[in-house]
């Protein structure tokens, strides 16, 4: 306990075994499995959750039901006004919750709080918008009427996450949802149960200060087989799911067959540019820790570095001996640089993903390694690697959940963008210039295919302010801030005839 792990724990309220479904302050015994939760730091079991069962799952859907009907009618300002409150109780959580956050998912401390501060900044951002759903007004082409349009809640919105932002995506998802008058339902990653049910707690206690019915926050723990069993529920007119690309396959088939809605954020493929007008120093950088922060486990991680070749060697360089400083370690040491991988599975895929790499070519500038000995006891440690690769490599095209990085070479710039957009996933990017002509191409239409394009920034986190996703394989959704909020809301066109005739569009004639 020398990081404090007991106090964090004790101040969220958790006890060492949890009931994993809950309505609210409800929580319901259900008969589905238990699931451990190790901390990848130091192998140390964590605490035991329940997982729901259907009967479970139904149960909690149908208070759901109910409440949606009570809270579509709270009006959104006041719904807001619950959201700020919530945002409140997160300050006052922040220390605890980031901690944990940190202990069970294995990000650094400082990285945790900065998730708990993600989800701050997602209620302020849901305060404002509370006042701001807004609809547009239009000039009908009939004389003596009106026409608008306007934007409802939506209803029930399911919600899958994965286990490297355990806590953020769900702020993400539930702040716009609830000011726009909908209700969750939250199936976090099975292996970040704990981070959940903190969560569950916070928002319980505030939602009852408030009178908030039971069924407007909803949890239900389990792994895949609960995320099919809220994706082909037909009273869940939205699923937004966030993971792997062959999980969003999966779900946006369910979803797709019942013709529901469904937000997909899935895998990244995310490269930076590094021409030769870059601020050197500044490109080290953003690439070294878009490369190993959270131990090269964010969907936006640095996956490709893509090199003018008069520049290559001397990058090169300069990543090795950045990589010889790094510092692996307990994730809540704040000397350290790179913590663990989630868990052994994740290590094995990262070993594998190297040997394949190898295997097709690459050519070794820092090599991989996993980690053993006292400090390293989880056996989820490993050094981050650098290889020189082609683009097409099949290995390189495949999203590895790890700190392996690779370079690729380029001649002009033309040919630096299409390498970039020469995957299947189209998440984040970015380019490294004080050339403005170079910048601007890679912002054009002809540039950068990704959902998110930065200039002199690395590819890794995003502000909550912009619409948040990626194209192709990325799965297309957009969450967060801009007018992200308007797939929680029911769209509506109406028009208003205040006239005593009934002329009828574009001039038809229908008389008798
Ligand atoms: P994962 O796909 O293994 O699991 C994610 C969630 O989906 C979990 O809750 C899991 O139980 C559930 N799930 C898995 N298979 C399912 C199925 N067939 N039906 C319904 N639910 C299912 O992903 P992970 O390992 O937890 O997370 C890592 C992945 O998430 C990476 O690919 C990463 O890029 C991606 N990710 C994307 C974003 C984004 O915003 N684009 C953000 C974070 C993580």
């Amino acid at each position: 306990n020398q990081y404090g792990i007991k106090e964090a724990i004790d101040s969220l309220g958790l006890s060492p075994a949890e009931l994993g479904s809950s309505t609210g302050s409800t929580w319901i015994k259900s008969t589905g499995s238990e699931i451990s939760s190790h901390s990848p730091a130091d192998g140390l079991l964590i605490g035991k959750v329940q997982a729901s069962d259907e009967k479970t799952y139904l149960q909690i859907r149908e208070t759901a039901q109910t409440a949606f009907k009570a809270w579509r009618q709270v009006p959104a300002p006041k719904r807001g006004d619950v959201v700020r409150q919530l945002g409140d109780a997160l300050r006052e959580k922040k220390e605890a919750l980031g901690k944990l956050v940190s202990y069970e998912m294995g990000k650094s401390y400082q990285e945790g709080l900065g998730e708990v501060q993600e989800m701050i900044d997602i209620c302020d951002f849901a305060v404002g918008l509370s006042r701001q759903l807004y609809g547009l007004t239009m000039h009908s082409e009939r004389p003596g009427h009106r026409m608008y349009e306007q934007y409802h809640p939506l209803g029930i919105v399911g919600i899958i996450s994965a286990f490297n932002f355990p806590v953020a995506v769900w702020a993400w998802n539930t702040a716009l949802a609830w000011v726009c008058g909908d209700v969750a339902i939250w199936k976090p990653s099975e292996k970040t149960p704990l981070t959940a049910i903190a969560c569950q707690k916070i928002t319980a206690k505030v939602f009852a200060e408030n009178d908030v019915p039971e069924g407007v926050s909803n949890l239900v723990i389990g792994d895949a087989q609960i995320g099919q069993l809220l994706s082909a529920d037909s009273h869940v007119p939205l699923v937004s799911a966030t993971g792997s690309t062959r999980m969003g396959k999966a779900v946006g088939e369910t979803v797709g067959k019942r013709l529901g809605r469904a937000l997909l954020e899935l895998g990244g493929n995310n490269a930076i540019i590094i021409t030769p007008n870059a601020d050197l120093d500044m490109s080290l950088i953003g690439a070294v820790f878009g490369a190993v922060g959270t131990c090269g486990q964010r969907c936006t991680s640095t996956r490709r570095l893509i090199i003018h070749e008069d520049i290559f060697d001397e990058v090169a360089s300069k990543l090795k001996s950045a990589y010889a400083q790094l510092k692996i370690g307990n994730p809540l040491d704040e000397k350290n640089h790179v913590g663990p991988l989630i868990d052994t599975l994740a290590v094995d895929m990262y070993e594998q993903s190297i040997a394949k790499a190898k295997a097709e070519g690459a050519k070794m500038i820092v090599d991989g390694e996993v980690l053993t000995g006292d400090d390293y006891a989880s056996g989820c440690y490993v050094k981050p690697a650098i290889f020189e690769v082609k683009n097409d490599y099949e290995i390189v095209q495949h999203e590895t959940f790890a700190p392996i990085l690779y370079l690729i070479r380029y001649k002009d710039l033309d040919e630096a963008i299409a390498i970039q957009n020469d995957v299947p996933q189209g998440l984040s990017s970015a380019i490294m210039t004080r050339d403005m002509r170079e910048s601007e191409q890679f912002l054009s239409y002809a540039g950068s295919d990704c959902g998110i394009a930065n200039v002199n920034i690395g590819t890794s986190g995003a502000e909550i302010g912009g619409a948040f996703g990626g194209e192709k394989e990325t799965g297309g959704g957009r969450e967060s801030g801009s007018d992200a909020w308007k797939v929680y809301m029911r769209r509506q066109t109406n028009t208003i005839n205040y006239t005593n005739n009934l002329p009828l569009a574009q001039g038809i004639k229908f008389e008798f």
